[in-house]
């Protein structure tokens, strides 16, 4: 079992040296030359149930880099999952390629068959580039999938809830960092305004919170600030805007050396996957500069916490609205002990998450 003290990123270009660097069980390969099919299925930990992640569909500049994507993402999804209390293991997989562009039925299926190939061990859902719609050509060949759209019966875009989740335990860190977990006059720099950010933006500004927004596509600007008051800046000037907390619900390593020089904010919390460019490093920097950064992990699981309902056999969303509202203490939870041990927050809600899966493996361990 990996620990969180070895290297996150992998080094080597031997793939078994970089699967090993992670500690995943397996990762599969998946190829079609008639449809275009480069896939990556990644397990990490089954210990606590079936791998549990969505499909990312994106146009990786290399296939290095979308196995270092799927085996991060995993990985990530093993301690959200078990930190946010669920029965599923973390597993993530990536299609390589441009979803505007070479996305098609057949590939879907196709996919859907590759998943199916294995057995339940991995279930799946949508991510980025993926959609519930795409869902329903991958089922037509497996049921192991989740996020199936409302009309037929699931959870829909898990996207409402992850802003939920990410809302809750944004206030959490407010009360933290502030002394009250009331956002109203606070100023939120809001990276990216996609599905999550956009519902996020409702829930900040249903406060009155000082929004600031940007995006790297311009419909999504007009949309968001047609909506709500919000002071719109270019991408890159998002980490110099005086900011009290910075919410990054893009692209993930957005929290790293040249941004934390540049950041004013002394609350980090969005939805996006691995904020954290290097998890030690930038943890530590966090809180050596009375940063209150919550862990990605922790505080964007309400979109899995939804999926989790379906997949269990019927969607129950009033469940998954008290599961995720429970991220308000989990999050307060893991800044507490951080706090009081003087320690990296990502780096003890990873303990944290580990401690779970060893005591749920001893369980498992006996007949
Ligand atoms: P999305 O693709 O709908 O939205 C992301 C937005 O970020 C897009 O509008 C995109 O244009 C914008 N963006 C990309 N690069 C940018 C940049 N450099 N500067 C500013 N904006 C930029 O994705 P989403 O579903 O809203 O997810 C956002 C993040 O949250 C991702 O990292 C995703 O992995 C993570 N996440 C999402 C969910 C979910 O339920 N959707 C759950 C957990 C984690």
């Amino acid at each position: 079992m990996t620990t969180e003290t070895q290297p996150l990123v992998a080094t080597e270009s031997n793939v078994f040296a970089q699967v090993d660097a992670l500690g995943h069980e397996q990762v599969v390969f998946c190829h079609d030359q008639h449809t275009g099919l480069k896939a990556i299925i990644a397990i990490h930990n089954t210990v606590l149930g079936p791998a549990m992640g969505g499909t990312r569909m994106w146009a990786y500049s290399s296939e290095s880099e979308a196995l270092e994507d799927a085996l991060r993402l995993s990985r990530g999804m093993t301690f959200k999952n078990a930190m946010a209390g669920l029965h599923l293991g973390g597993g993530k997989a990536v299609i390589i390629g441009d979803s505007r562009k070479i996305k098609s039925e057949a590939l879907l299926r196709l996919y859907g068959k590759f998943v199916n190939n294995l057995n339940g061990k991995y279930i799946t859902a949508e991510d980025m580039g993926i959609t519930d719609r795409d869902m329903e050509d991958i089922a037509l060949h497996t049921r192991f999938v989740g996020g199936m759209p409302e009309y037929r019966g699931g959870s829909g875009s898990p996207s409402g809830m992850t802003a939920l989740g990410t809302y809750v335990g944004m206030k959490a860190a407010a009360k933290k960092a502030f002394g009250t977990d009331s956002l109203e006059g606070k100023a939120i720099a809001v990276q990216g305004v996609g599905s999550v950010g956009e519902f996020l933006v409702e829930y900040l500004a249903k406060e009155n919170a000082k929004i600031f927004i940007t995006d790297v596509f311009e419909d999504r600007i007009k949309k968001v600030a047609s909506r709500f008051n919000v002071t719109v800046v270019a991408p890159d000037e998002i980490y110099d805007v005086p900011a009290d907390i910075y919410s990054p619900c893009a692209m993930g390593a957005t929290v790293n050396d040249d941004t934390l020089s540049r950041l004013k904010a002394q609350v980090i919390a969005g939805c996006a996957n691995n904020q954290l460019a290097d998890e030690h490093i930038h943890g530590t920097a966090c809180m050596n500069k009375g940063i209150v950064y919550v862990p990605d992990f922790v505080i964007n699981s309400g979109g899995v916490i939804n999926i989790a309902t379906e997949i269990a056999g019927s969607y129950n969303r009033a469940w998954a609205i008290a599961k995720t509202e429970e991220i308000y203490n989990r999050v307060a939870q893991v800044l507490d002990v951080a706090e009081n041990q003087q320690r990296n927050a990502q780096v003890v809600a990873t303990e944290m998450a580990w401690q779970r899966i060893q005591d749920i493996a001893r369980i498992k361990a006996t007949y």
